[in-house]
């Protein structure tokens, strides 16, 4: 087989190893990009930027609901799935071109294929050898797989962003994000929605509280939700499928034209052959330090959804290969700063936060000042006749910064950055509240937050 040399060969053309290519290629190395499907990978083509495209419509039904508030009578909404499926394809249909050009720009070879280790130093792909001082795992996650008899009836997220039939009725396996901004969107829809979660409540890593805000808007908006759920077995019944649970020691069943896993999603890294490459991993999560570098073979980075210890989120998978670039040019120097990142949840309405829940702000001991408020009866939260509109604040009392913000509605995306940029920056809550906003805005009701 041929053998080629680089200075860096990156698994996975996503966001995180597109990441990688930006120091790597500013310090005049050899940078080769595996890839064996659309370049940008998940983010772009099945995923953020997709799925957007369903909530924006959502988000429209939604508004369309509340018009009699406004005193604007308005017929029942009719969508057309078909046309808003093909809509979400003809916005991405550009991108992985567009990246394509972007690659060769910044002089990066991309290679077609499945890349795999057959030594520390060598990836094969096709029918290529290549000799890499550095290699770097950004192959990103794919759904977890489930045990219980039948798993394999049930469609992942790509096949939600692709079906051009809306189903009448919807189960998802699992209540984490890719469950409950799917399930807002089909509800929304008018699909009958059911969402299975084993945990005794819904997105168990966020806010307990906020989250119960979002678990009660949900069931508004008519999703049945079940938690502590044990499933048993899917399986076929007539057109459809039949999802068997235990809850509470009883046997239930419900019936869905499509069961949908939304149990999160786990690193890609099975068919790399990492033993060849001395990589060592555990149970499908490659062992990284600080540096997002392996601990076992010191020529080898991972970062992006590949890394099992940090959130799946596309901004966290660039920043991560960017961080790995910048080890691979100035020597594992760089290390990740998580605090101040904000993740949403893309719910109709939103549920967006940043920095620590309250549960663990006061596990790590955290002279906490917790603010709590339900704004839907604010002028603003009635004046868009808001139906959720709730944030929660954490402030240290001793050095009067922010902690934790959780919000839900009240344009809660687009706020959180408020918050962001003060915990990054370290401006205080004083500060926070002495800013002048414009008025009236969402923004200027931060400053009756606490
Ligand atoms: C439905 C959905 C909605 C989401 N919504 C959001 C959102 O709203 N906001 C947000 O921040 N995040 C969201 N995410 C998460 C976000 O998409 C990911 O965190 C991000 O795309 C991860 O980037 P990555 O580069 O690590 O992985 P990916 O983008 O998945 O890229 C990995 C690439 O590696 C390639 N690959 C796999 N195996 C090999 C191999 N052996 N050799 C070479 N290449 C290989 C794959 O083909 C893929 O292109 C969403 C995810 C999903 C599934």
């Amino acid at each position: 087989m041929p053998e080629r040399s680089f200075d860096v060969v990156i698994l996975g053309g996503g966001n995180a190893g597109m990441g990688v290519t930006v120091a790597t290629r500013e310090a005049g190395l050899s940078v080769a990009m595996i890839e064996p499907d659309l370049l940008g990978g998940t983010c772009p083509n099945r995923g953020c930027m997709p799925k957007k495209v369903l909530v924006a419509a959502a988000h429209a039904l939604d508004e369309i609901d509340r018009a009699p508030a406004h005193h604007i009578a308005v017929g029942k909404p009719t969508l057309d799935w078909a046309a808003l499926i093909d809509r979400e394809k003809a916005m991405i249909a550009g991108i992985p071109g567009s990246l394509e050009q972007l690659m060769q720009r910044r002089g990066v070879e991309v290679i077609r294929g499945h890349g795999r280790f057959t030594a520390p130093h060598t990836i094969a792909v096709n029918d290529d050898v290549l000799e890499a001082k550095h290699v770097v795992i950004a192959t990103g996650s794919t759904p977890r797989r489930l045990p219980f008899p039948g798993a394999e009836l049930m469609i992942t997220s790509n096949e939600v962003l692709s079906a051009r039939a809306l189903p009448p009725r919807v189960a998802f396996v699992g209540g984490g994000v890719i469950a409950m901004e799917f399930g807002h969107v089909y509800a929304r829809a008018g699909s009958q929605v059911t969402i299975l979660e084993m945990a005794p409540r819904l997105l168990p890593g966020m806010d307990a509280d906020a989250v119960m805000q979002l678990h009660r808007e949900t069931e508004r908006i008519g999703v049945a939700v079940r938690t502590g759920v044990e499933i048993e077995r899917i399986e076929h019944a007539g057109e459809g499928l039949r999802v068997v649970y235990r809850h509470d020691g009883d046997e239930h069943a419900i019936e869905a034209d499509r069961v949908v896993n939304g149990a999160g999603r786990v690193p890609n890294v099975n068919g790399l052959d990492l033993a060849a490459g001395q990589v060592a991993s555990e149970r499908g999560s490659v062992f990284g330090d600080a540096h997002l570098r392996s601990t076992s073979n010191p020529a080898v980075y991972v970062c992006g959804d590949a890394v099992a210890a940090s959130p799946q989120l596309s901004p966290i998978a660039t920043y991560e290969g960017r961080i790995v670039g910048r080890n691979i040019v100035d020597g594992p120097k760089h290390v990740p700063d998580y605090t101040s990142i904000p993740a949403c949840v893309f719910t109709v309405p939103a549920l967006a936060s940043v920095g620590l829940t309250q549960a663990i702000a006061e596990e790590r001991g955290i002279d906490l000042r917790t603010e709590v408020n339900d704004m839907q009866n604010w002028l603003s939260g009635r004046t868009y006749a808001e139906t959720a509109a709730w944030a929660k604040v954490l402030i240290d009392r001793q050095t009067d910064r922010i902690v934790g913000a959780h919000i839900l509605g009240h344009a809660a995306e687009e706020l959180i950055h408020i918050f962001a940029l003060a915990m990054k920056n370290g401006i205080s809550a004083t500060d926070i509240k002495d800013l002048i906003y414009g008025f009236p805005t969402f923004s200027a009701d931060i400053k009756s937050l606490w």
